[in-house]
């Protein structure tokens, strides 16, 4: 809108300018019509149409590339006034000066510097074209007697006032309403920071120029730590309160040139300008502190005692290619940093990344991956808190690099699968039919056969095949028992089995860490290895032990709150049925 708007200014000041020349080319044929001799006349006409029709191309090409300028500098903006007023007053000088009846042409310049410069300069530009009037009113005109022309003239130049402020205070009316318009499209109202729109269309031009320009930019994706338990507590107000206090935090924490907005209702993105990743995460950190150490209302009721931030760093070009990949991999370090323990920042990194797989492979693994979070946001979170936990299990075994990998990949790729499984089973509110449950049991067998071709991905074929293999033989697909399983496979079950518990699914109660660790134990032997679940217990108490996990949901179930939102946490899970992953 505003492009249109000042495409249609520049068309309109085009047309004056023009006007303010060709009316001058009047006023020179009107001066040699009036010389003695017609040879005079006709050399003297052809000679100065030419240097008419020259000044006028040379003219319009300079309006035209001006009009290509979108923030001219003010000097180049008096150019145009200049000149113009040097023709008016030539003009006026060639078509009997005091006397001339080409004075009205200084209007032409007046109105166009109205509207393309400030008030101020407008009015100037009036003022010196009056002074120029009545100067030649009263250099040329009838010395002795009364001046009638400068008397008439008067009236002229208040015409010029009149018309330079009149003009002047519609156009500053105008550029004001259209200012009022940008920020009601652009702002936050709450916490006048930019909102998500604006966000869109700056970050899109910022990695546009960051990939032309071969320089850096980061984004941090900060989230409020347990916002909706202060609200619940205190009402939307305090919270209210909260969220214009953070804005003010990440203004007074950031460079003056940050660009910082409110993305939804307590996440926020901030873009950091030639910011490498490292540059990112440090004033991450300052934020994350400054929030940790300023004196919130009522934070002392809050898990942990402060109010606090999560923080998810991401930088282009880095890792990733494109604006969306940004904001997306951004919100996956936030995650990250909610999942491990909160109040915390975290850069993004990919497993995918480390894989030694083919490119083309990673970038099939990597669409895989997004099909599946497009149809389950569940099983993406999970995978990504699998992997993390087969890490811990892998470190706490000791496994070698080479045992770890091997771990690791397959808790990446161990649901996969589930692209093949329609969307309805996969986000069934209500128990699932015995058939239902037969075409979810397809999943590991439809891993399998998706990174068959694959030579790099042999040795985890079996670990991602056989992860709903159960100690006891229960299983599927094949209905293995003990040792026939591979042994990461059984380190796999209990990893999955555990994020299962704890995690929030619509039709199921969720279990604080405890609960589950209970349920572990109750089911090691039967449908876990019993090795695998020693060496995974301890990975998970310690952590436990030092408040320092991120799932408040498991905290909150613990404390019996938010009952609503997690039906029972008592309630056992069905564990003949599996676990769902
Ligand atoms: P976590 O620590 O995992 O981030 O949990 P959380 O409670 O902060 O996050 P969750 O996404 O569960 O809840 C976000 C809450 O933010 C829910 C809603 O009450 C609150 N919220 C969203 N927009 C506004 C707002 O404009 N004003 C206020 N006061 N609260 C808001
Ligand atoms: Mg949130
Ligand atoms: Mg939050």
């Amino acid at each position: 809108m505003d492009n249109d708007n000042k495409i249609q200014i520049q068309q309109i000041l085009n047309i004056i300018k023009i006007a303010s020349l060709a009316f001058p080319a009047i006023a020179f044929l009107q001066y040699y019509s009036k010389m003695p001799g017609f040879l005079l006349y006709i050399t003297h006409g052809i000679l100065t149409i030419s240097i008419l029709l020259i000044i006028l191309a040379v003219y319009s090409l300079w309006i035209f590339l001006q009009s290509k300028i979108v923030n001219q500098a003010i000097t180049s903006k008096l150019i145009d006034p200049l000149i113009s007023m040097s023709i008016s007053l030539a003009s006026v000088l060639m078509t009997g000066s005091y006397q001339s009846n080409y004075k009205f042409l200084f209007v032409f310049v007046i109105l166009f510097t109205s509207i393309e410069c400030s008030q101020k300069i407008s009015l100037t530009v009036a003022g010196l074209s009056s002074f120029i009037v009545l100067g030649v009113d009263l250099f040329y005109g009838p010395k002795g007697s009364v001046n009638s022309y400068f008397e008439s003239d008067i009236v002229l130049t208040c015409v010029f006032m009149i018309v330079s402020w009149t003009v002047g205070y519609y156009d500053n009316i105008r550029k004001k309403h259209i200012q009022y318009l940008r920020d009601i499209a652009n702002f936050d109202g709450l916490t006048e920071l930019y909102n998500h729109r604006y966000f869109y269309e700056y970050l899109t031009a910022q990695t546009q120029q960051a990939a032309e320009k071969h320089i850096p930019v980061s984004l941090l994706f900060i989230d409020i730590d347990n916002f909706k338990y202060y609200n619940d507590l205190y009402g939307h107000q305090k919270g209210d309160d909260v969220l214009r206090s953070i804005a003010l935090i990440m203004k007074a924490t950031f460079p003056k040139d940050t660009f910082i907005a409110r993305y939804g209702g307590e996440e926020f993105v901030v873009i950091l300008k030639n910011h490498e990743e490292e540059q990112a995460i440090a004033e991450a950190e300052k934020l994350r502190r400054a929030v940790q150490e300023h004196p919130f209302d009522g934070q002392e009721n809050l898990p942990g005692g402060n109010m606090t931030v999560s923080v998810g760093v991401s930088s282009f070009p880095g890792r990733v290619k494109t604006a969306s990949e940004l904001i997306k991999s951004a919100d996956d370090a936030c995650y990250r940093a909610k999942f491990l323990c909160k109040n915390r920042v975290e850069a993004y990194f990919s497993i995918l990344d480390e894989f030694d797989f083919a490119p083309e492979v990673i970038t099939q693994i990597k669409t895989l991956i997004a099909v599946i979070n497009a149809k389950d946001k569940y099983t993406y979170r999970h995978v990504e808190r699998v992997v993390f936990f087969c890490n811990l299990l892998a470190d706490r075994l000791e496994l070698d690099t080479n045992e770890k990998r091997k771990l690791v990949y397959s808790a990446y790729l161990h649901d996969i699968g589930k692209i093949n499984i329609p969307e309805e089973i996969l986000i069934k509110t209500d128990p699932l039919t015995p058939e239902e449950w037969n075409i979810l049991k397809n999943h590991p067998q439809y891993a399998v056969d998706i990174i068959k071709n694959n030579e790099a991905m042999e040795e985890i074929k079996p670990i991602i095949l056989q992860h709903h293999e159960r100690y006891d033989g229960k299983g599927y697909p094949q209905g293995l028992k003990g040792d026939e399983i591979h042994y990461l496979a059984r380190l796999l079950t209990v990893a999955d089995a555990f994020d299962a518990m704890t995690s929030l699914r619509p039709y199921q109660a969720i279990k604080s860490y405890r609960q589950a660790i209970r349920e572990l134990r109750r089911c090691s032997g039967t449908q876990f290895d019993p090795e695998a679940v020693d060496a995974f217990i301890p990975c998970i108490e310690e952590r436990d032990g030092t408040q320092e996990w991120g799932n408040n949901v498991g905290i909150l179930a613990q404390q019996g709150l938010n009952t609503k939102a997690y039906p029972n946490p008592e309630q056992p899970l069905n564990m003949e049925n599996g676990t769902d992953s």
